[in-house]
């Protein structure tokens, strides 16, 4: 059993935007390249040329389906870890290898003291932790921290390595205990919701709805509604509909 801290003086994570995500991977191939080197390092593969690659991947972007016909639209959904505020990957952690910093909240993973017994990823709801087959120890996201404070990189590159990607800037990242912050701004603005807040983890990152989309009606005019779910509140209308089931498509994707 491993503690967490009381509180955290920040909050730092990311807000991904779900409306101009395009799937381009960017940022998946980003972190990998990023951690195959750093923190994480290594971040192994297993025949990846061969019948069934597979490895360690700390940032996953899934594409969905939305409704049918003109009606239709992809969604692409990066999934990454979501430095919950009360996650019990960390407290179930019996050598305390899973740790929240309490000056940033950001939660990692200390390679030395993981025993691989895999504990926190049943723990995490959201299938945010990856097992590293070769290293034999657990891996996650790190938000970078070996990047945002790191004073011999250019100052714009202290960003984590997917939102320094994205080339539609659909990730942001800041601190969302902040309430002034230009995160909590924009989650507050596009009504951003938590990922399964039944589980009562508190995830601090945020995604941000897609917006509903342009058709024949509103083409001429009349401007789109840009009302948005919060926390899984059902949006109204056709698009709504397809807000539901994308959120349901989570859900079930997540309950795996
Ligand atoms: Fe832990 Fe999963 Fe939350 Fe990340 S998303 S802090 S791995 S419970
Ligand atoms: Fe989506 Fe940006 Fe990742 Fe591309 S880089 S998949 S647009 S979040």
């Amino acid at each position: 059993m491993t503690a967490l801290p009381a509180t955290t003086g920040k909050k730092l994570g990311l807000v991904i935007d779900l409306d101009t995500c395009v799937g381009c991977q960017a940022c998946a191939t980003s972190c990998k390249e990023w951690n195959a080197g750093g923190y994480s390092a290594p971040l192994t593969d297993q025949e990846p040329y061969g019948a069934d690659p597979h490895g360690a991947w700390l940032n996953r972007v899934h594409g969905y389906e939305v409704g049918e016909g003109a009606a239709g639209r992809t969604v692409h959904f990066p999934r990454s870890c979501l430095h919950c505020e009360e996650p019990a990957c960390v407290t179930v952690c019996p050598t305390g290898a899973s740790y929240k910093r309490a000056e940033d909240g950001i939660v990692l993973v200390d390679p030395d003291t993981c025993i691989g017994c895999k504990l926190c990823s049943w723990a995490c709801p959201y299938g945010a932790r990856e097992y590293d087959y070769g290293h034999g120890v657990m891996k996650k996201c790190t938000l970078c921290v070996d990047r945002i404070y790191n004073e011999h990189i250019p100052e714009e590159d202290r960003i984590p390595a997917c939102v320094r990607a994205c080339p539609t800037g659909a990730r942001h990242f800041g601190d969302l205990g902040d309430p002034d912050s230009a995160v909590s701004q924009l989650v507050a603005e596009r009504g951003g919701f938590d990922l399964l807040p039944e589980f009562g983890y508190k995830p601090v990152n945020k995604y941000l709805p897609p917006r509903p989309r342009r058709d024949a009606t509103t083409a001429h005019g009349e401007a789109p509604s840009t009302a948005a779910p919060r926390n899984g509140e059902a949006a109204g209308g056709a698009t709504g509909a397809a807000a539901d089931r994308l959120f349901a498509w989570v859900d079930r994707m997540l309950s795996r």
